[in-house]
């Protein structure tokens, strides 16, 4: 019989063919949901991940078997030791836990035309429009004088209001729509709206909010809303200035489409990566080598700060777990023999432009998660290239296994591109490459991502801390 070298890549769903398989990955996808629906910001994923942890006995002893530590509730690195020494390196997946939003601004509060708009700065690579006339939720933590934190989310519970940017009607817009994309939707107009209507007042008092005003003036709408929270959280407008307060879309992440096989949510570049990588360490059971998860913030601003991919905080850990395993040993033996997969998601070609990808070199929705050798961008540039013996090394555990997976980069040579955490891990020396599944409309509010492609992520995630 003649047989056929060429290869073809296949989708992950005719490897789930039964009605029983098709149920599990329903079941998983229904949990990831639930963990995307309530952890939308760095510091609600992080105590996520600590907690679930927590749950499996992970403990702060850095001597222990299991150990979980985090920093300032916004990075998290957590260690399941084997049998073998530490300095024989780790197997290690990192991913990160910040998602684009809109920042409230230090000073947020401003009235104008007695309706009050909290100010934003914008985190990561928004498309500004998708972020107008839709329902806002507000997430994030004040923190008082004396040091106490309190939690902040409105705009998630049923029963709750929800916040909301307003957009230009179409019968105004003739101007706005001959603009320029960037230059039609501008960051100083991401205002959220909070609220219009002033305090009740006792009778027999004066009526000055009710005064014909300029469209700039008074602050009655301000003074009811600034009570309104001092009666919920006893807090004045001077404890917004060190708040850390995000507007992120409101609601569940839901299935999309009548076989629910995708999800649609906020967040899922990198929280799906996050999710597949907690549940596949807490399923693996010790081994020789240690397995690793790190998760950090700040990538999608460039992985600058204390809790980002560029900070010491991992090797801070390793450093303080490395003597226990004998005084010789070195950070840098422990890093050279170490295994990684920066774990990020891949833009999937998208069917509407499919002219900005290269589709022999593209990400497919449900063909399972995908490598990308290589990111960066105009020749590479800016790039963490993995080398081929490691790359064939993780094809051949994974096709050991029958997981499917693809092989991608993003969109066309000189189309564009973006970067992940793999050149962090890279500077110590470590094998790693990119490994996760394709997104469609990444960075947007609804990111669309295939349960299939949730399904075997956390299986390669497994293989790779089995292996
Ligand atoms: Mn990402
Ligand atoms: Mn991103």
């Amino acid at each position: 019989m003649k047989q056929d070298h060429s290869y073809k890549p296949r989708s992950a769903w005719n490897n789930l063919n039964t009605r029983t398989q098709r149920g599990e990955v329903t079941a998983l996808a229904e949990r990831y949901m639930d963990f995307l629906s309530s952890c939308k910001t760095e510091r609600e994923t992080t105590d996520y991940v600590c907690r679930r942890l927590r749950e499996a006995g992970y403990g702060d002893a850095f001597a222990g078997a299991r150990v979980a530590r985090d920093l300032r509730g916004k990075a998290v690195f957590a260690v399941l030791r084997g049998k073998a020494p530490l300095k024989d390196g780790l197997d290690l997946i990192a991913a990160h836990v910040d998602t684009p939003r809109l920042d409230f601004k230090q000073r947020p509060l401003v009235e104008q035309v007695d309706v009050v708009q909290a100010k934003t700065h914008y985190y990561g690579g928004i498309r500004k429009y998708q972020w107008l006339a839709r329902p806002l939720a507000l997430h994030g933590v004040i923190i008082r004088e004396n040091g106490e934190k309190i939690p902040v989310t409105i705009g998630e519970k049923p029963d709750e209001p929800v916040f909301c940017i307003a957009d230009l009607l179409p019968h105004l817009a003739q101007k706005q729509s001959d603009q320029k994309l960037g230059e039609a939707f501008e960051a100083e107009k991401l205002n959220v709206i909070m609220g219009h209507s002033p305090k009740t007042r006792g009778r027999g008092k004066d009526d000055k909010s009710s005064k014909e005003d300029d469209g700039k003036t008074g602050d009655a709408v301000k003074t009811h809303l600034l009570d309104i929270l001092h009666a919920k959280y006893g807090i004045r407008e001077e404890d917004m200035i060190t708040a850390e307060l995000q507007a992120v879309p409101a609601g569940p992440a839901r299935f999309v489409g009548l076989d629910r096989a995708l999800v649609g949510g906020y967040g899922q570049d990198d929280r799906i990566c996050v999710f597949a990588a907690l549940e596949a360490l807490l399923r693996t059971k010790p081994g020789t080598r240690a397995k690793a998860l790190i998760f950090w913030d700040k990538e999608e601003i460039g992985s600058d700060g204390a809790t980002s991919a560029s900070s010491r905080f991992l090797e801070y850990c390793l450093e303080s777990m490395l003597p226990e395993t004998g005084p010789a040993n070195r950070l840098s033996e422990l890093f050279l023999n170490s295994r990684a997969l920066s774990a990020d998601v891949q833009g999937a070609l998208d069917p509407d432009f499919q002219d900005l990808h290269e589709k022999q070199n593209a990400a497919r929705l449900g063909y399972g998660p995908c490598f990308s050798k290589f990111t960066g961008s105009r020749g590479k540039y800016g790039a963490s290239e993995a080398d081929a013996e490691y790359f064939a090394f993780l094809r051949g555990l994974l096709n050991s296994r029958a997981i499917p997976w693809q092989a991608a980069e993003l969109g066309k040579v000189d189309q564009g591109g973006g970067g992940t955490v793999a050149l962090f891990l890279a500077a110590y020396g470590m094998q790693v490459i990119d490994f996760g599944p394709p997104v469609l409309s990444m960075h947007s509010p609804c990111e669309l991502t295939s349960c299939a492609d949730l399904w075997y992520t956390v299986e390669a995630y497994k293989a790779f801390l089995e292996a």
